[in-house]
């Protein structure tokens, strides 16, 4: 029996750098300091230059940064936030934290990002506060076009990078386009720590004062609350000090998905799997993401033949169950959006997958 190709192994890459993480951990243990220390100042320097923005706050969890980002815009309960419904409902959860309403927008057939038109139908009909643009499966979005959009009407732009860390286009990277940039280092991103962690990235210095107090209670001082809406979302120093451990790596990580990639898409020709082609620097691939409509069956054949694949995702936003009643969100049809819905399959692409795996994959699928 071979073994099954897996659609991630976080151990792979872990184990090359096994002691720099262990020295990274054992470093915190010994100093014992946890919470917003050193580390951390250390890592949001690195990250801020990494991205080429002019700061980063380190923060709990990728949802959180993306909530609190928008805290910081001003977004307040009852506003209404322009979002797609093909991203997984982060950026829902963070707009429904504050009692704003998400208000889904379509997005391209071939990138599966938001389409640039249909935003602009929706601010041309709504009175709208906020902009999240997804660099959904590692692929910069149209951030460009979507700012030169929204600046001259005073609308915020916060790029959601959580799948998108290091995607760049004419030297600036995902997370220096905007307003702000949200980030999630949960262990499967393309930048994952062993836990949770999240960031935001911004060039704006009193956003960043902002967001500093913002994920501790609205402090500006210990104990002294001058800012409402104040959360508790702190990256730890050991997060802080595996993921310092990591970020030198990460351009190559990300070279070596766009490699397997490529593979995949001259080496897949089967006529009925649709594959992305191009795979520049604007795309770090967090996700192989293939089309098929005979979806069940080939995710079937996919997993005799001892490949896994999943889904990302099955739901599109307005159609989760606990909201479905409360979104009337929707500013039109999202035509892709739900016909994406029904045939995306996320096929295996992750660092430390062999030349073996690779060559199975392409096979399994031409042989469906
Ligand atoms: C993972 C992810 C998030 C949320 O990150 P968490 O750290 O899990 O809260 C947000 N947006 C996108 C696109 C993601 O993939």
């Amino acid at each position: 029996m071979v073994p099954r190709v897996p659609l991630n192994d976080l151990v792979r890459q872990n184990l090359t750098i096994r002691d720099d993480l262990v020295a990274s951990a054992s470093r915190v243990i010994d100093r014992g300091w946890f919470v917003l220390g050193s580390e951390g100042s250390q890592f949001e320097t690195a990250f801020a230059g990494y991205c080429g923005a002019a700061h980063a706050i380190g923060l709990a969890n990728g949802t959180d940064a993306i909530e609190i980002a928008l805290r910081a815009v001003g977004v307040k309960a009852g506003d209404a936030v322009v979002t797609v419904a093909n991203a997984g409902f982060y950026s829902s959860t963070a707009i429904h934290a504050i009692g704003a309403l998400p208000v889904y927008v379509d997005v391209d057939a071939t990138t599966h990002l938001m389409e640039v038109e249909a935003l602009r139908r929706a601010l041309a009909t709504q009175s709208i506060s906020a902009v999240v643009v997804t660099h959904l499966y590692g692929r910069l979005a149209d951030v460009e076009a979507i700012v030169a959009l929204c600046d001259p009407k005073g609308i915020a732009v916060i790029e959601d990078c959580a799948q998108a860390h290091g995607a760049q286009r004419n030297g600036r990277r995902a997370g220096s386009f905007a307003k702000a940039g949200c980030f999630s280092f949960y262990p499967t991103k393309n930048l994952g720590a062993l836990g949770d962690g999240g960031a935001i990235t911004t060039n704006d210095a009193a956003i960043a004062a902002d967001l500093r107090e913002l994920r501790q209670y609205g402090w500006d001082r210990k104990y002294r609350v001058n800012r409402a809406g104040g959360r508790n979302s702190r990256l730890d120093e050991i997060q802080a000090a595996l993921l310092l451990t990591k970020l030198p790596r990460l351009d190559a990580w990300n070279e070596e998905r766009r490699s397997i990639a490529r593979r995949y898409a001259s080496g897949i020709t089967h006529p009925a799997i649709q594959c992305p082609r191009d795979f520049g620097l604007d795309d770090v691939v967090h996700l192989f993401v293939v089309r098929c409509k005979d979806r069940d069956r080939f995710r079937q054949h996919l997993d005799v033949n001892g490949i896994a694949s999943d889904i990302h995702y099955p739901i599109p936003d307005h159609r989760q169950p606990a909201y479905a009643e409360r979104t009337n969100g929707v500013s039109e049809m999202l035509t892709e959006t739900e016909r994406l819905a029904g045939e995306i399959v996320t096929i295996p692409c992750f660092n430390g997958m062999d030349e073996r795996e690779i060559e199975r994959v392409i096979a399994v699928a031409n042989s469906w």
